[in-house]
């Protein structure tokens, strides 16, 4: 008998040994948000907290078999993409994921890392574009993301590229928009914008739009509609992020447990 109480969020992505972004940060997300995480392997990764030196993708029908034995086995109450690497991955879990429909899904079009280094073949940002961003209940790109996805420059006319495909909603993070104080959110819908504006806090953060895009996907699979979730997704991220903590030489990462075992956390 299943116990539907712990929604499970299925989750595509790949690793990150030094537990910043990827699918350590998604599971960590779903877990401290009252969900059960299932995740599929996209992609080995070498990284630490200063950047990543290397990456290999997982053979697609090794991805596609890893899904469906989860898929077969348990109920799923929302999916979140994160680093899928390649068209040719796309191509194989489009399918997977339509079959999925209508359970909401949170595509994050992770196209590079922080510092810059590519997690992407140059195909897929067309391929996102086409196969999943269509389907997708919430779309999470950056802005140098809804860029590339797009080739419009301002995030409201990207954000209406990526609504035109089809998807329900897109949230154009603000993180990586430097010629602003404050950091600006903007979640778009098809006739409605809202903006959010959070206090930019010192230092780089690593993991940070996995957070985001993972927690959105948390609070869609307790049933949450797409407006509460982008807005808690959002609060919950900015408090991981203000008790950032730098485990390496390189970049922070947020502290996604902040609530646990606050007696044994100085912060
Ligand atoms: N997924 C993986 C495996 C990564 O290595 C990275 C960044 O290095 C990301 C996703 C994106 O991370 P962020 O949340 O910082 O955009």
């Amino acid at each position: 008998m299943h116990n539907s109480d712990i929604p499970v969020i299925l989750l595509f992505g790949g690793h990150d040994p030094s537990g910043g972004a990827g699918l350590a940060a998604d599971v960590a997300t779903c877990w401290a948000l009252g969900c059960h995480a299932v995740s599929v392997l996209t992609a080995v990764t070498v990284q630490n907290t200063r950047g990543v030196q290397d990456y290999q993708l997982v053979e697609p029908k090794l991805v596609v078999a890893q899904a469906r034995a989860l898929i077969e086995d348990i109920p799923v109450r929302a999916c979140k993409t994160g680093m899928l690497g390649s068209a040719v991955i796309v191509d194989a879990l489009a399918p997977v994921l339509d079959a999925l429909a209508p359970i909401p899904l949170v595509v994050d079009p992770v196209l590079a890392a922080d510092q810059g280094a590519s997690l992407a073949s140059p195909d897929l940002a067309a391929a996102l574009k086409s196969k999943l961003i269509p389907r997708a209940t919430v779309v999470t790109p950056n802005l140098p993301e809804a860029r590339s996805l797009t080739g419009a420059q301002l995030p409201a006319q990207a954000a209406q590229h990526l609504l035109d495909t089809g998807c329900q909603g897109v949230l154009v993070t603000g993180t990586h928009d430097q010629g602003t104080g404050d950091i600006v959110h903007r979640w778009y819908r098809k006739h409605a914008v809202a903006e959010s504006h959070w206090p930019r806090q010192p230092g780089e953060y690593h993991g940070s739009g996995c957070t985001l895009a993972s927690a959105i996907a948390a609070y869609l699979g307790h049933g949450l509609a797409d407006d509460e979730a982008v807005e808690r997704g959002l609060r919950f991220a900015w408090q991981a992020v203000v008790r950032g903590f730098q485990p390496g030489a390189g970049q922070y990462i947020p502290d996604r447990f902040w609530q646990l075992a606050p007696d044994l956390r100085s912060k």
